[in-house]
């Protein structure tokens, strides 16, 4: 997720202020569909997961599923909403044939949730939601011959996707940039992620997100006309489309023209967004309370025990930050949750092992993890779940007290970190383990210096590398029986002597 500072936003940002609020939809990875009993699942069979109920077929009623439900809350406390006692659901009046019910059952005037907010720490600012509820997936149309249901010569529709769980999330406008925008679709998929709600693929459509967009001079008090961009399906996508149209916007209010309210698409080939449709007749829903659904009536207590408390992305986020770590070396840790995990049991470990360091512990175990371990990982060499945090941290303490030999380490790494070994007797038997034996260092470098005059004679005239060269050949033989730095210096102390 590394993009890049793009300059003439900061031009455009003199005179006005970019203004952008984001609506996503996270499906949810419940067993079953929201109403009906039907498999919640991805599968390439069309129409294999439908029954009664999800197909709208008359005399069918549905039966919520409180597993979504629990999902619902957990997500909506990580992200410091009020859950209410007393909620219901809503019929939202519509035509699409990919919604064979002729409505939606969404929520309109009493949510499940109320409020809520994420905080960017990387822009160190509040972004509040508008509002968040629980509503049923549409199924999916195909459109052959054309790119909508009007132009089209055939549309093929598969309902496995229909009355799947879905929560919505709509942000008041008060996002600034695209960086924030990426930072807060990334923080909120890492909240889907850390609650286990969801698996937020953005590119199989369980994570989607359109963006409002618009510009306001800075000494305006009113909003300026929004453009929404629809189906973004990626961070880079988000980052590129907002930008793009962001300048769009500042080219036509330059020339003294009108932003039209239109829906827009992103073109990839063209790295450009189009006009979709412009300003329909804003839409009458009709919504009213579903009338084959109860009112949602949670004890306080219930919501207390599905609420989640354990620590949200944000949190470790802040924490790291006092442990003196980047924002890429964090957004590296908090990308996979199993690994986060991993790091705070090592550094833990660590940090017991080494109770009087004068070491930052954090960075040291970061930076083994970015290293030596994130090759095993992203080589598939070895599974998260395979590793022994107790071997991790001994070699961590190793590497920073310069006892473990590293030449050969790497050869060795992966049994050394892997579960069942016995660190200890592993390290011995592979002569891991650095105990020095200064005067078999001495005899060696003094073989060494014999060996090689021509080195010598460079070094004297001032070419440093040479040095780097003779430590080289002595730790051929040397091995493990000294530090490399012990090397060095008993290999400078004799060439000053001679
Ligand atoms: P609509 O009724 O068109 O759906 P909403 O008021 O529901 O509009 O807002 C939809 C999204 O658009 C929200 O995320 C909101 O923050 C954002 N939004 C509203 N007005 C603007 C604006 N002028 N500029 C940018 N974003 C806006
Ligand atoms: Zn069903
Ligand atoms: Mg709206």
């Amino acid at each position: 997720m590394k993009i890049k500072e793009d300059n003439k936003l900061h031009e455009i940002q003199k005179e006005y202020d970019i203004i952008i609020g984001l609506e996503v939809h996270i499906e949810l990875s419940t067993e079953k569909k929201l109403f009906c009993n039907c498999k919640n699942e991805f599968t390439l069979e069309p129409n294999k997961n439908v029954c009664p109920v999800c197909l709208g077929l008359p005399g069918s009623l549905p039966v919520i599923n409180f597993q979504a439900i629990e999902y619902f809350i957990r997500f909506a406390s990580a992200l410091n909403c009020e859950i209410q006692n007393h909620s219901k659901f809503d019929r939202k009046n519509y035509f699409y044939p990919d919604m064979p019910k002729n409505y939606q059952i969404s929520q309109y005037d009493l949510p499940l949730a109320l409020k809520g907010y994420l905080f960017l720490p990387k822009a160190n600012k509040y972004v509040y939601l508008r509002r968040i509820h629980l509503e049923e997936d549409t199924g999916k149309s195909i459109h052959i011959g054309g790119d909508n249901l009007r132009e089209a010569h055939w549309t093929l529709l598969n309902y496995n996707r229909a009355g799947v769980p879905l929560i919505e999330i709509v942000t008041e406008p008060v996002i600034n940039s695209p960086e924030e925008a990426v930072e807060f679709l990334y923080l909120l998929r890492l909240t889907a992620l850390y609650t286990k709600i969801s698996d937020v693929k953005m590119e199989e459509g369980s994570l989607r997100c359109d963006a409002n967009i618009s510009l306001k001079p800075k000494d305006f008090q009113t909003l300026g006309t929004k453009v929404e961009i629809k189906n973004i399906n990626s961070f880079r996508f988000l980052y590129r489309a907002l930008v793009y149209e962001i300048e769009r916007q500042y080219n036509l209010l330059k020339q003294g023209k009108e932003i039209i309210q239109e829906t827009r698409g992103w073109d990839e080939k063209t790295q450009t967004t189009y006009s979709m449709r412009s300003k329909e007749e804003s839409h009458d829903y009709r919504y009213f309370p579903e009338p084959d659904l109860l009112p949602l009536n949670i004890s306080k207590d219930i919501i207390n025990n599905l609420s989640f408390k354990n620590q949200t992305p944000i949190d470790f986020y802040i924490s790291y930050l006092k442990h003196n770590l980047t924002h890429e070396e964090i957004l590296f840790l908090l990308d996979s949750q199993e690994l986060n995990d991993l790091y705070n049991q090592v550094v833990n470990l660590v940090q017991n092992y080494a109770f009087n360091n004068n070491f930052n512990s954090y960075k040291e175990v970061v930076k083994f993890f970015k290293t030596d371990l994130a090759y095993l990982l992203n080589e598939n060499l070895i599974n998260i779940a395979d590793l022994s945090i107790k071997n991790i941290a001994k070699i961590i303490i190793l590497l920073v007290n310069k006892e473990i030999n590293t030449v050969n380490l790497k050869d060795h790494l992966i049994n050394l970190v892997k579960k069942g070994t016995d660190i200890d007797n592993y390290l011995e038997n592979n002569n891991l383990i650095i105990r020095e034996d200064i005067n078999l260092v001495k005899e060696i470098v003094d073989k060494v210096i014999r060996d090689n005059p021509q080195a010598v004679k460079d070094y004297k005239e001032g070419k440093e590398k040479a040095i780097s060269f003779l430590i080289g050949q002595a730790m051929k033989e040397i091995k493990s029986k000294a530090k490399p730095e012990t090397v060095k210096n008993i290999i400078l102390n004799k060439l000053a002597n001679l």
